[in-house]
């Protein structure tokens, strides 16, 4: 996941869409896609004139942004994506969604990917009992997501539980409290991945 530098609240302001990259803040009206959601920048209350080219650009951008992936890994991803067998796309999509820090996001076992990148950068994450401490492995079918059990990783992560709404859990994915895991039941399909992306956008934008 790539560092995401400066206000975070600027960049959904940039993509003109809520991004979720702030925890509980996002859904309170605090966040600043509410309260002034016009692009950054002294020419940003101008509605901006997208060429064809800006429109695939920011799409791109956006897809990116959303799951904290730097360029260099966002091409390495399409690559990837480009080499399965079917659309390109949604392949790309769920390269992305599988990977560790969103699903432990998407889990409701931290408020942010930031935050689930954090959690298993400081080795608080086991997959399958063994530490996992690379936000971007690739979760798999049947896999059991679990926070260490030692008293501050449990702690640390029942704290960011108790402030999170968890009733929009992915299909893909089984939490539960006692004992505390996250159950991979099966690998996300494009129709499971609710974010507002046009794969197909990105898909020029990457093949020019
Ligand atoms: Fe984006 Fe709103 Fe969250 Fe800020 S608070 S990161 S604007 S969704």
């Amino acid at each position: 996941m790539a560092k995401l530098n400066g206000a975070k609240c600027r960049i959904c302001r940039r993509e003109g869409i809520k991004l979720f990259l702030k925890g509980n803040r996002c859904d309170t009206a605090k966040c600043a896609m509410e309260k002034n959601p016009q692009i950054p920048g002294q020419h940003g209350a101008k509605r901006p004139r997208f060429t064809d080219y800006g429109k695939h650009l920011r799409e791109k951008q956006k897809v990116k942004r959303l799951y904290g992936v730097a360029e260099k890994q966002f091409k390495h991803y399409f690559t990837e994506a480009s080499r399965q067998t079917g659309n390109t796309g949604e392949n790309l999509l769920i390269i992305l969604e599988r990977r560790l820090d969103n699903t432990v996001f998407l889990g409701k076992l931290a408020p942010s990917r930031t935050a689930a990148r954090q959690l298993i950068f400081h080795g608080h994450i086991l997959i399958n009992g063994r530490r996992a401490s690379i936000p971007s492995i690739s979760v798999n079918a049947g896999d059991i997501i679990t926070p260490k059990p030692k008293e501050k990783s449990l702690k640390i992560v029942k704290t960011f539980m108790d402030t999170i709404n968890k009733e929009q859990i992915p299909s893909w994915l089984k939490l539960s409290e006692e004992p505390l895991q996250l159950q991979v039941t099966q690998l996300p399909k494009r129709l499971d991945i609710l974010a507002p992306v046009n794969e197909q956008m990105v898909v020029e934008f990457c093949s020019r």
